[in-house]
């Protein structure tokens, strides 16, 4: 019988963790699923790792891991599609906004040959007015860069076995999960839902945390901002030919002296984009340092007993892939 895994990020979130471990196994036992629950605990300081642990306890379906620290919900994410088993894998949020309701569905149209199921967000469920336009914000720059509608696509989607390998084949380390699944393309269906509000402790991002993850996604999706230089370029250099022709005419006419606020408007308009165009190589270059170290997405500091594989340093997949192709057979050793 095909495998569910439920992948499930966690940062501070002790008051959820049981809930929904409880919400959606009694949903996959209604339903006839067999499952398995990821968590990873994206170095919490608070007992998260200790109410995983507990949930673990009470079932035997439910995994976890601890990051060694805050490595980000990207990095959650991708520990948690290394430590899934399943052959299908659903990566949702654990506070429960993602409604676990649709996870019927979304096996359903596995089932029926879907390799990718996303999930769209129909509303976004009640926010405070300052996160709603900092996120507002957050979606139109970035769907302006990668060239999908963003604000109502979501990380809750359901992957097949295929994809996630692909996912997890990427080399690379500063990835953006969202729209990886539409890069990595796909049979793909989608599902829609609503976002529900958030049970217990409050949301995670801040103006700040958002505004970093917008230019961090934008800039591994696209390099827009490095021909924005040269768009800029351009433009001063168009700028610069109007005033020196309008200089050169008043030097020749003898009336060349009072230039001195073109001279000013210049040093300060070349100066501003010259500054800004070495920010954004600088940051891409940044970037490309960050990739060529090669340093592990997350490092692992703890694991549950039902955790194939090492418990400390980055994970070793090939143990984990042991284990998953011994209970997939042939199915496995296919792709
Ligand atoms: N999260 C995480 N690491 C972080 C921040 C958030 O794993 O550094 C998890 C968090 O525990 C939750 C999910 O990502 O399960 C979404 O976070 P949150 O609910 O704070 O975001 P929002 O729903 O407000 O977009
Ligand atoms: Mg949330």
């Amino acid at each position: 019988m095909a495998l569910l895994s439920i992948v499930l990020p966690a940062y501070n979130e002790e008051q959820n963790i049981v809930n929904t471990a409880k919400t959606l196994s009694r949903l996959m036992e209604d339903h006839g699923i067999e499952y398995e629950l990821v968590f990873v605990s994206d170095g919490s300081r608070d007992g998260t790792y200790d109410e995983i642990l507990k949930a673990a306890e009470g079932n035997p379906r439910v995994k976890g891991a601890e990051f060694s620290r805050n490595f980000g919900k990207e990095a959650g994410i991708f520990a948690g599609l290394e430590l899934a088993a399943g052959d299908a894998v659903i990566v949702m949020d654990c506070d429960l906004q993602h409604p676990p309701e649709v996870i019927p569905r979304m096996w359903e149209l596995w089932q029926g040959g879907a390799e990718v199921v996303e999930g769209i967000k129909v509303r976004r469920g009640k926010e405070s007015l300052p996160h709603k336009l900092s996120a507002g914000l957050f979606y139109k720059i970035m769907s302006m860069l990668v060239k999908m509608d963003m604000n109502s696509s979501s990380d809750y989607k359901l992957l097949d076995r295929k994809v996630v390998d692909v996912l997890l084949a990427l080399p690379e380390r500063n990835t953006f999960f969202r729209a990886l699944t539409f890069w990595a393309g796909f049979r793909t269906e989608s599902v829609q839902y609503e976002v529900q509000e958030r049970q217990f402790g409050e949301s995670k991002w801040s103006f700040w945390s958002l505004m970093k993850y917008a230019i961090a996604n934008a800039t591994s999706f696209s390099t827009l901002p490095l021909q924005l230089v040269t768009v800029m370029g351009v433009v001063s250099i168009l700028f610069s030919v109007v005033l020196a022709v309008q200089t050169l005419v008043k030097f020749m006419t003898g009336t060349a002296v009072e230039g001195f606020t073109t001279v000013i408007l210049l040093i300060l308009i070349i100066g501003g984009f010259l500054m800004l165009s070495l920010g954004i190589i600088g940051h891409y270059i940044a970037r490309i340092y960050e990739e060529v170290k090669g340093r592990p997405k997350y490092i692992i500091s703890r694991v549950t007993d039902n955790v194939l594989g090492s418990v400390t340093g980055t994970w070793k997949r090939e143990r984990d892939r042991q284990g998953r192709s011994e209970r997939n057979g042939d199915r496995y050793d296919k792709f």
